[in-house]
Protein backbone atom coordinates (compact mmCIF):
# COMPACT_ATOMS: atom_id res chain seq x y z
CA UNK A 1 0.00 0.00 0.00
CA UNK A 2 0.98 3.71 -0.41
CA UNK A 3 1.40 4.37 3.30
CA UNK A 4 4.24 1.43 3.79
CA UNK A 5 5.58 3.59 1.29
CA UNK A 6 6.44 6.55 3.60
CA UNK A 7 8.06 6.61 6.71
CA UNK A 8 5.81 7.05 9.87
CA UNK A 9 6.21 10.99 11.12
CA UNK A 10 6.45 11.94 14.53
CA UNK A 11 5.20 15.11 16.32
CA UNK A 12 7.24 15.53 19.44
CA UNK A 13 7.43 19.26 18.93
CA UNK A 14 3.19 19.37 18.17
CA UNK A 15 3.24 16.76 21.29
CA UNK A 16 5.40 18.44 23.76
CA UNK A 17 5.30 22.50 23.08
CA UNK A 18 1.67 23.24 23.16
CA UNK A 19 1.58 26.95 23.59
CA UNK A 20 4.65 27.78 20.50
CA UNK A 21 2.80 26.89 17.52
CA UNK A 22 -0.53 27.21 16.21
CA UNK A 23 -2.01 24.06 13.99
CA UNK A 24 -2.77 25.19 10.62
CA UNK A 25 -3.29 23.95 6.88
CA UNK A 26 -2.00 24.49 3.76
CA UNK A 27 -3.18 26.65 1.12
CA UNK A 28 -5.36 24.56 -1.61
CA UNK A 29 -3.28 25.12 -5.01
CA UNK A 30 -4.32 24.33 -8.27
CA UNK A 31 -2.23 21.39 -9.76
CA UNK A 32 0.69 20.45 -7.45
CA UNK A 33 3.47 18.64 -9.61
CA UNK A 34 6.78 17.73 -8.18
CA UNK A 35 9.46 19.60 -10.55
CA UNK A 36 12.67 18.83 -8.76
CA UNK A 37 13.25 15.79 -5.96
CA UNK A 38 16.14 14.78 -4.03
CA UNK A 39 15.79 11.26 -4.36
CA UNK A 40 18.85 10.22 -2.34
CA UNK A 41 17.43 12.27 0.72
CA UNK A 42 13.88 11.00 0.08
CA UNK A 43 15.69 7.14 0.62
CA UNK A 44 17.74 7.78 2.81
CA UNK A 45 14.69 9.42 5.31
CA UNK A 46 13.06 6.16 4.28
CA UNK A 47 10.10 7.88 1.23
CA UNK A 48 9.50 5.60 -1.92
CA UNK A 49 11.09 8.27 -4.56
CA UNK A 50 8.05 7.23 -6.58
CA UNK A 51 5.14 7.98 -3.88
CA UNK A 52 6.63 11.40 -3.43
CA UNK A 53 6.35 11.98 -7.02
CA UNK A 54 3.24 10.76 -7.17
CA UNK A 55 -0.20 13.04 -7.54
CA UNK A 56 -0.66 12.08 -3.51
CA UNK A 57 3.17 12.83 -2.97
CA UNK A 58 2.76 16.75 -4.76
CA UNK A 59 -0.66 16.90 -2.86
CA UNK A 60 1.62 16.64 0.52
CA UNK A 61 4.61 18.50 -0.49
CA UNK A 62 2.02 21.60 -1.21
CA UNK A 63 0.31 21.18 2.25
CA UNK A 64 -2.56 20.53 0.08
CA UNK A 65 -2.99 17.73 1.68
CA UNK A 66 -1.53 15.34 5.01
CA UNK A 67 0.62 12.76 4.41
CA UNK A 68 0.05 9.79 7.19
CA UNK A 69 0.77 10.98 10.77
CA UNK A 70 1.35 14.48 10.00
CA UNK A 71 0.73 17.46 12.25
CA UNK A 72 0.82 20.58 10.18
CA UNK A 73 1.71 23.27 12.38
CA UNK A 74 3.57 26.99 12.17
CA UNK A 75 5.91 27.86 14.57
CA UNK A 76 6.03 30.68 16.86
CA UNK A 77 9.16 32.92 16.57
CA UNK A 78 10.10 36.29 17.48
CA UNK A 79 13.46 37.72 15.92
CA UNK A 80 15.90 41.15 15.52
CA UNK A 81 15.61 42.05 12.04
CA UNK A 82 18.68 44.05 10.69
CA UNK A 83 19.22 44.97 14.84
CA UNK A 84 15.38 45.97 15.48
CA UNK A 85 13.46 43.85 17.55
CA UNK A 86 10.08 41.91 16.25
CA UNK A 87 8.39 40.27 19.09
CA UNK A 88 6.27 38.17 16.85
CA UNK A 89 7.68 36.94 13.08
CA UNK A 90 6.47 32.55 13.04
CA UNK A 91 6.32 31.11 9.94
CA UNK A 92 3.64 33.27 7.79
CA UNK A 93 4.34 30.66 4.84
CA UNK A 94 5.78 27.78 5.45
CA UNK A 95 4.45 24.78 7.99
CA UNK A 96 6.37 21.98 9.90
CA UNK A 97 4.76 18.53 8.72
CA UNK A 98 6.35 16.41 11.61
CA UNK A 99 9.40 14.45 11.99
CA UNK A 100 11.09 11.77 10.60
CA UNK A 101 13.54 9.34 12.90
CA UNK A 102 16.33 8.29 11.15
CA UNK A 103 19.85 6.58 12.41
CA UNK A 104 21.25 10.37 12.81
CA UNK A 105 18.24 11.57 15.22
CA UNK A 106 14.95 13.36 14.34
CA UNK A 107 14.88 15.79 10.97
CA UNK A 108 12.04 18.10 10.89
CA UNK A 109 10.03 17.85 7.64
CA UNK A 110 8.60 20.69 6.70
CA UNK A 111 6.81 23.37 3.82
CA UNK A 112 8.05 26.96 2.78
CA UNK A 113 5.60 28.17 1.05
CA UNK A 114 2.31 26.45 1.59
CA UNK A 115 0.01 29.65 2.34
CA UNK A 116 -0.67 32.44 5.02
CA UNK A 117 -0.92 31.46 8.07
CA UNK A 118 -1.78 33.86 11.25
CA UNK A 119 2.01 34.96 11.17
CA UNK A 120 1.64 35.96 7.83
CA UNK A 121 1.14 40.04 8.17
CA UNK A 122 1.20 41.30 5.02
CA UNK A 123 2.74 38.37 3.12
CA UNK A 124 1.03 36.21 0.64
CA UNK A 125 2.13 33.11 2.44
CA UNK A 126 3.71 32.64 -1.35
CA UNK A 127 6.71 31.29 -2.86
CA UNK A 128 8.12 31.77 -6.08
CA UNK A 129 9.95 29.03 -8.06
CA UNK A 130 13.28 31.00 -8.48
CA UNK A 131 14.06 31.52 -4.39
CA UNK A 132 13.31 28.50 -4.03
CA UNK A 133 15.46 26.69 -6.37
CA UNK A 134 17.84 28.72 -5.51
CA UNK A 135 17.35 27.16 -1.66
CA UNK A 136 17.93 23.87 -3.30
CA UNK A 137 20.94 24.53 -4.90
CA UNK A 138 22.73 26.79 -2.64
CA UNK A 139 21.54 24.22 0.65
CA UNK A 140 22.79 20.98 -1.70
CA UNK A 141 25.83 22.91 -2.17
CA UNK A 142 26.16 23.06 1.08
CA UNK A 143 25.88 19.50 2.39
CA UNK A 144 28.16 18.65 -0.42
CA UNK A 145 30.90 21.18 1.12
CA UNK A 146 30.20 19.59 4.32
CA UNK A 147 28.54 22.63 5.78
CA UNK A 148 25.64 21.37 8.45
CA UNK A 149 22.63 22.80 6.63
CA UNK A 150 19.27 22.21 6.54
CA UNK A 151 18.55 19.91 3.00
CA UNK A 152 16.17 20.44 -0.10
CA UNK A 153 14.26 17.26 0.01
CA UNK A 154 11.43 18.57 -3.21
CA UNK A 155 10.46 21.30 -4.82
CA UNK A 156 7.04 20.96 -6.26
CA UNK A 157 5.49 23.69 -8.38
CA UNK A 158 1.40 24.49 -7.44
CA UNK A 159 0.19 25.19 -10.91
CA UNK A 160 -0.88 29.12 -9.84
CA UNK A 161 1.29 32.73 -10.54
CA UNK A 162 2.75 35.01 -7.42
CA UNK A 163 2.52 38.59 -8.25
CA UNK A 164 6.08 39.67 -7.44
CA UNK A 165 7.38 42.07 -9.63
CA UNK A 166 4.86 40.72 -11.84
CA UNK A 167 3.73 37.15 -12.09
CA UNK A 168 5.92 34.27 -11.33
CA UNK A 169 5.50 30.50 -11.01
CA UNK A 170 4.80 29.54 -7.30
CA UNK A 171 6.43 26.88 -5.70
CA UNK A 172 6.77 24.98 -2.11
CA UNK A 173 10.47 23.87 -1.16
CA UNK A 174 9.99 20.57 1.03
CA UNK A 175 13.05 20.99 3.14
CA UNK A 176 14.82 18.54 6.19
CA UNK A 177 16.39 20.09 8.97
CA UNK A 178 17.47 19.23 12.63
CA UNK A 179 15.11 21.15 14.05
CA UNK A 180 13.99 24.52 13.16
CA UNK A 181 14.02 25.93 16.73
CA UNK A 182 15.92 29.12 16.07
CA UNK A 183 17.11 32.24 18.52
CA UNK A 184 14.17 34.00 17.91
CA UNK A 185 11.88 30.87 19.39
CA UNK A 186 13.26 31.54 22.41
CA UNK A 187 13.06 35.41 22.10
CA UNK A 188 9.34 35.04 21.30
CA UNK A 189 8.69 33.34 24.90
CA UNK A 190 11.15 35.63 26.95
CA UNK A 191 9.65 38.88 25.43
CA UNK A 192 5.83 37.72 27.13
CA UNK A 193 8.56 36.41 30.29
CA UNK A 194 6.35 33.01 29.95
CA UNK A 195 9.75 31.44 32.09
CA UNK A 196 7.32 28.29 31.39
CA UNK A 197 7.93 27.53 28.14
CA UNK A 198 11.42 28.82 27.89
CA UNK A 199 12.21 26.16 30.01
CA UNK A 200 9.52 23.45 27.90
CA UNK A 201 11.63 24.70 24.64
CA UNK A 202 15.39 24.51 25.99
CA UNK A 203 14.58 21.19 27.75
CA UNK A 204 12.91 19.80 24.23
CA UNK A 205 15.83 21.42 22.41
CA UNK A 206 18.11 19.55 24.86
CA UNK A 207 16.51 16.44 24.25
CA UNK A 208 16.69 17.11 20.65
CA UNK A 209 20.34 18.12 20.15
CA UNK A 210 22.38 17.38 23.21
CA UNK A 211 20.97 14.22 24.67
CA UNK A 212 23.48 14.04 27.00
CA UNK A 213 22.91 17.14 28.84
CA UNK A 214 19.55 15.88 29.85
CA UNK A 215 18.74 16.17 33.38
CA UNK A 216 22.07 17.54 34.43
CA UNK A 217 23.06 20.08 36.32
CA UNK A 218 23.67 23.67 34.80
CA UNK A 219 22.29 21.94 31.77
CA UNK A 220 20.88 25.20 30.38
CA UNK A 221 24.55 26.80 30.88
CA UNK A 222 25.49 24.18 29.18
CA UNK A 223 23.30 24.09 25.97
CA UNK A 224 24.20 27.85 25.45
CA UNK A 225 27.62 26.82 25.81
CA UNK A 226 26.56 24.11 22.99
CA UNK A 227 25.12 26.65 20.75
CA UNK A 228 28.07 29.11 20.96
CA UNK A 229 30.41 26.36 19.61
CA UNK A 230 28.39 24.84 17.15
CA UNK A 231 28.12 28.44 15.74
CA UNK A 232 31.41 29.14 15.85
CA UNK A 233 32.19 25.95 14.20
CA UNK A 234 29.62 26.68 11.45
CA UNK A 235 30.84 30.40 10.66
CA UNK A 236 34.24 29.10 10.19
CA UNK A 237 33.17 27.02 7.57
CA UNK A 238 31.05 29.76 5.84
CA UNK A 239 34.04 32.30 6.12
CA UNK A 240 36.26 29.21 4.81
CA UNK A 241 34.44 28.90 1.65
CA UNK A 242 33.21 32.77 0.82
CA UNK A 243 29.56 31.78 1.70
CA UNK A 244 27.70 34.88 2.85
CA UNK A 245 24.01 34.18 4.06
CA UNK A 246 22.56 37.67 3.78
CA UNK A 247 19.92 37.54 6.19
CA UNK A 248 21.57 36.68 10.16
CA UNK A 249 18.26 38.23 11.78
CA UNK A 250 18.22 36.49 14.96
CA UNK A 251 15.24 34.09 13.38
CA UNK A 252 17.43 33.26 10.74
CA UNK A 253 20.02 30.90 13.52
CA UNK A 254 19.19 27.39 14.62
CA UNK A 255 20.33 26.36 17.50
CA UNK A 256 21.06 22.98 16.11
CA UNK A 257 23.77 24.63 14.13
CA UNK A 258 22.59 23.83 10.72
CA UNK A 259 22.68 26.57 8.26
CA UNK A 260 19.05 27.76 7.84
CA UNK A 261 16.72 30.34 5.54
CA UNK A 262 18.44 30.58 2.47
CA UNK A 263 17.17 33.62 0.97
CA UNK A 264 19.64 36.85 -0.55
CA UNK A 265 22.96 34.26 0.57
CA UNK A 266 25.64 33.77 -2.52
CA UNK A 267 28.97 32.50 -2.29
CA UNK A 268 31.46 35.49 -2.57
CA UNK A 269 33.52 35.72 -6.22
CA UNK A 270 36.28 38.34 -5.73
CA UNK A 271 37.56 38.61 -2.06
CA UNK A 272 36.60 41.22 -0.43
CA UNK A 273 35.41 41.19 2.90
CA UNK A 274 33.09 44.53 2.97
CA UNK A 275 31.42 41.72 -0.01
CA UNK A 276 27.45 42.22 0.49
CA UNK A 277 24.81 40.89 -2.35
CA UNK A 278 21.32 41.42 -0.60
CA UNK A 279 19.30 44.21 -2.12
CA UNK A 280 18.18 44.92 1.72
CA UNK A 281 21.00 44.95 3.42
CA UNK A 282 21.44 48.47 2.48
CA UNK A 283 24.26 49.27 5.82
CA UNK A 284 26.19 46.07 4.79
CA UNK A 285 25.18 44.58 8.41
CA UNK A 286 25.51 41.29 6.88
CA UNK A 287 28.61 42.05 4.77
CA UNK A 288 30.75 38.74 4.85
CA UNK A 289 33.59 40.43 6.97
CA UNK A 290 30.71 41.36 9.68
CA UNK A 291 29.35 37.85 10.04
CA UNK A 292 31.46 36.37 12.66
CA UNK A 293 30.87 39.39 14.88
CA UNK A 294 27.03 39.13 14.40
CA UNK A 295 26.54 35.54 15.24
CA UNK A 296 28.38 36.36 18.70
CA UNK A 297 25.39 39.58 18.83
CA UNK A 298 22.99 37.11 17.95
CA UNK A 299 23.79 34.59 20.30
CA UNK A 300 24.11 37.34 23.16
CA UNK A 301 20.80 37.55 22.20
CA UNK A 302 19.92 33.77 22.69
CA UNK A 303 21.66 33.95 26.44
CA UNK A 304 19.80 37.22 27.46
CA UNK A 305 16.18 35.00 26.65
CA UNK A 306 17.33 32.38 28.37
CA UNK A 307 18.43 34.55 31.36
CA UNK A 308 15.83 33.23 33.86
CA UNK A 309 17.12 29.61 33.28
CA UNK A 310 20.64 30.63 33.68
CA UNK A 311 20.47 32.35 37.07
CA UNK A 312 18.84 35.55 35.99
CA UNK A 313 21.08 38.85 37.08
CA UNK A 314 23.30 37.34 39.34
CA UNK A 315 24.47 35.14 36.15
CA UNK A 316 25.36 37.55 34.10
CA UNK A 317 28.93 37.78 34.51
CA UNK A 318 28.81 34.23 33.60
CA UNK A 319 26.62 34.16 30.80
CA UNK A 320 28.68 36.97 29.06
CA UNK A 321 31.73 34.78 29.86
CA UNK A 322 30.00 31.83 28.13
CA UNK A 323 29.13 34.42 24.56
CA UNK A 324 32.69 35.81 24.62
CA UNK A 325 33.97 32.49 24.36
CA UNK A 326 32.96 32.39 20.66
CA UNK A 327 35.71 34.80 19.61
CA UNK A 328 38.73 31.96 20.60
CA UNK A 329 36.81 29.31 19.66
CA UNK A 330 35.90 31.07 15.97
CA UNK A 331 39.17 32.30 15.74
CA UNK A 332 40.22 28.69 16.36
CA UNK A 333 38.01 26.93 13.99
CA UNK A 334 38.94 29.71 11.03
CA UNK A 335 42.45 29.47 11.84
CA UNK A 336 41.90 25.37 11.61
CA UNK A 337 39.88 25.87 7.92
CA UNK A 338 41.90 27.73 6.76
CA UNK A 339 45.37 25.79 7.83
CA UNK A 340 43.30 23.15 5.68
CA UNK A 341 42.87 25.29 2.65
CA UNK A 342 46.64 25.74 2.53
CA UNK A 343 47.45 22.36 2.94
CA UNK A 344 48.67 22.85 6.03
CA UNK A 345 48.37 19.53 8.34
CA UNK A 346 50.32 20.96 11.78
CA UNK A 347 50.03 24.29 13.62
CA UNK A 348 52.98 27.21 13.29
CA UNK A 349 53.28 30.52 15.46
CA UNK A 350 53.13 32.39 12.12
CA UNK A 351 50.38 30.46 10.12
CA UNK A 352 47.82 33.26 10.83
CA UNK A 353 50.07 35.91 9.55
CA UNK A 354 50.56 33.72 6.64
CA UNK A 355 46.77 33.55 5.92
CA UNK A 356 46.45 37.07 6.92
CA UNK A 357 48.56 37.80 4.24
CA UNK A 358 47.38 36.01 1.44
CA UNK A 359 44.30 37.49 1.89
CA UNK A 360 45.69 40.86 1.96
CA UNK A 361 47.36 39.97 -1.42
CA UNK A 362 43.93 38.82 -2.70
CA UNK A 363 41.63 41.27 -1.10
CA UNK A 364 39.94 43.12 -4.22
CA UNK A 365 41.64 41.15 -7.09
CA UNK A 366 41.31 37.07 -6.94
CA UNK A 367 38.37 35.22 -6.84
CA UNK A 368 38.48 33.56 -3.50
CA UNK A 369 37.27 30.06 -4.74
CA UNK A 370 39.76 29.92 -7.63
CA UNK A 371 42.50 31.56 -5.49
CA UNK A 372 42.95 28.17 -3.67
CA UNK A 373 42.57 26.24 -6.25
CA UNK A 374 45.23 27.74 -8.09
CA UNK A 375 46.87 27.22 -4.88
CA UNK A 376 47.14 23.44 -5.39
CA UNK A 377 48.20 24.03 -8.72
CA UNK A 378 51.26 26.01 -7.03
CA UNK A 379 51.98 23.30 -4.73
CA UNK A 380 52.49 20.86 -7.26
CA UNK A 381 55.00 23.79 -8.62
CA UNK A 382 52.69 25.39 -11.65
CA UNK A 383 52.81 29.05 -10.07
CA UNK A 384 51.24 30.38 -12.82
CA UNK A 385 47.74 30.02 -12.51
CA UNK A 386 47.93 31.53 -8.97
CA UNK A 387 49.58 34.43 -10.86
CA UNK A 388 46.69 34.94 -13.53
CA UNK A 389 44.54 35.72 -10.75
CA UNK A 390 45.72 38.79 -9.91
CA UNK A 391 46.05 41.78 -12.12
CA UNK A 392 49.27 42.84 -10.25
CA UNK A 393 50.83 39.66 -9.30
CA UNK A 394 53.67 41.90 -7.34
CA UNK A 395 51.60 40.83 -4.02
CA UNK A 396 51.39 37.21 -4.74
CA UNK A 397 54.96 36.82 -6.08
CA UNK A 398 56.20 38.49 -2.52
CA UNK A 399 53.90 35.88 -0.25
CA UNK A 400 54.33 32.58 -2.73
CA UNK A 401 57.71 31.68 -1.32
CA UNK A 402 56.93 32.15 2.62
CA UNK A 403 54.01 29.82 1.92
CA UNK A 404 56.35 27.21 0.02
CA UNK A 405 58.88 27.38 2.79
CA UNK A 406 55.82 26.74 4.95
CA UNK A 407 55.17 23.47 3.13
CA UNK A 408 58.46 22.40 3.47
CA UNK A 409 57.64 21.93 6.53
CA UNK A 410 55.09 19.46 6.22
CA UNK A 411 54.39 16.15 4.59
CA UNK A 412 54.03 15.70 1.29
CA UNK A 413 51.32 15.42 -0.59
CA UNK A 414 49.64 18.97 0.33
CA UNK A 415 48.22 19.30 -3.19
CA UNK A 416 45.91 16.73 -2.79
CA UNK A 417 44.79 17.80 0.68
CA UNK A 418 44.20 21.18 -0.35
CA UNK A 419 41.83 19.17 -3.51
CA UNK A 420 39.85 17.54 -1.11
CA UNK A 421 38.71 21.15 1.08
CA UNK A 422 38.81 23.39 -1.86
CA UNK A 423 35.82 23.37 -3.67
CA UNK A 424 35.95 23.59 -7.65
CA UNK A 425 32.32 23.63 -8.14
CA UNK A 426 30.50 26.21 -6.25
CA UNK A 427 26.98 28.16 -7.06
CA UNK A 428 28.23 31.05 -9.41
CA UNK A 429 25.92 34.42 -8.87
CA UNK A 430 25.60 34.58 -12.71
CA UNK A 431 25.59 31.07 -13.58
CA UNK A 432 22.59 30.43 -10.67
CA UNK A 433 21.32 33.40 -11.95
CA UNK A 434 20.78 32.48 -15.30
CA UNK A 435 20.33 28.44 -14.18
CA UNK A 436 16.86 29.95 -12.14
CA UNK A 437 15.75 32.67 -15.13
CA UNK A 438 15.60 29.20 -17.24
CA UNK A 439 13.49 27.32 -14.68
CA UNK A 440 11.00 29.70 -14.32
CA UNK A 441 10.76 29.73 -18.16
CA UNK A 442 10.09 26.35 -17.89
CA UNK A 443 13.71 24.39 -18.80
CA UNK A 444 14.74 22.90 -15.50
CA UNK A 445 17.70 21.81 -17.60
CA UNK A 446 20.95 24.70 -16.68
CA UNK A 447 19.16 24.01 -12.79
CA UNK A 448 19.81 20.37 -12.79
CA UNK A 449 23.66 20.44 -15.02
CA UNK A 450 24.49 23.37 -11.83
CA UNK A 451 23.58 20.77 -9.27
CA UNK A 452 25.17 18.03 -11.35
CA UNK A 453 28.60 19.65 -10.18
CA UNK A 454 28.06 21.21 -7.23
CA UNK A 455 27.30 18.33 -5.21
CA UNK A 456 29.98 16.80 -6.42
CA UNK A 457 32.23 20.49 -5.78
CA UNK A 458 36.16 19.25 -5.67
CA UNK A 459 35.67 16.87 -8.68
CA UNK A 460 36.81 18.25 -11.67
CA UNK A 461 34.95 17.56 -14.53
CA UNK A 462 35.94 18.25 -18.59
CA UNK A 463 33.31 20.28 -20.35
CA UNK A 464 32.50 22.24 -17.08
CA UNK A 465 35.08 24.84 -17.38
CA UNK A 466 32.25 27.47 -17.64
CA UNK A 467 30.73 26.76 -14.16
CA UNK A 468 34.56 27.86 -13.01
CA UNK A 469 34.47 31.22 -14.68
CA UNK A 470 35.03 33.96 -12.07
CA UNK A 471 32.55 37.35 -11.84
CA UNK A 472 33.65 39.91 -13.99
CA UNK A 473 36.14 42.37 -12.71
CA UNK A 474 33.73 44.75 -10.74
CA UNK A 475 30.68 42.76 -11.32
CA UNK A 476 27.71 44.17 -9.12
CA UNK A 477 25.28 41.52 -8.54
CA UNK A 478 22.14 41.63 -6.18
CA UNK A 479 20.06 38.98 -4.67
CA UNK A 480 16.83 39.59 -3.96
CA UNK A 481 14.40 37.59 -0.94
CA UNK A 482 11.54 35.63 -2.76
P1 LIG B 1 12.73 35.59 6.29
O1 LIG B 1 13.40 36.93 6.23
O2 LIG B 1 12.52 34.96 4.97
O3 LIG B 1 13.42 34.67 7.23
O4 LIG B 1 11.27 35.84 6.85
C1 LIG B 1 10.99 36.67 7.93
C2 LIG B 1 9.54 36.57 8.32
O5 LIG B 1 8.68 36.94 7.24
C3 LIG B 1 9.09 35.19 8.73
O6 LIG B 1 8.15 35.36 9.76
C4 LIG B 1 8.43 34.66 7.47
O7 LIG B 1 7.49 33.66 7.74
C5 LIG B 1 7.76 35.92 6.94
N1 LIG B 1 7.54 35.89 5.48
C6 LIG B 1 8.45 36.02 4.51
N2 LIG B 1 7.86 35.97 3.30
C7 LIG B 1 6.54 35.80 3.51
C8 LIG B 1 5.39 35.68 2.65
N3 LIG B 1 5.49 35.73 1.33
N4 LIG B 1 4.19 35.50 3.25
C9 LIG B 1 4.06 35.47 4.58
N5 LIG B 1 5.09 35.57 5.43
C10 LIG B 1 6.32 35.75 4.91
MG1 LIG C 1 13.46 33.09 8.21
MG1 LIG D 1 13.27 33.13 4.41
Amino acid sequence: SEAALLPKLENSFAAELEGAYLAWEGAEVPRPEVLLLNEGLARELGFEPAALRSPEGAAWLTGVESPPGASLLAMAYAGHQFGQFNPQLGDGRALLLGEVVTSEGRRDLHLKGSGRTPFARGGDGKAVLGPVLREYVMGEAMAALGVPTTRALAVTTTGEDVQREGPKPGAVLARVAASHIRVGTFQFFAAREQEDMLAKIANYAIARHDPDLTGAENRHMRFLRRVVERQAELIAQWMSLGFIHGVMNTDNMAISGETIDYGPCAFMEAYDPATVFSSIDHMGRYAYGNQPGIAQWNLARLAEALLPLLGGEAAIPQVTEEVNRFAPLYEAAWLSRFRGKLGLETAEEGDMDLITGLLAAARGQADFTNLFRALGEAARGDSAPVRALFAEPGMIDAWLPAWMARLEREAPGAAERMERVNPLYIPRNRTLDAALTAAEAGDLGPVERLLAHVTKPFTPVAGAEDMTTPAPAGDRFVTYCG
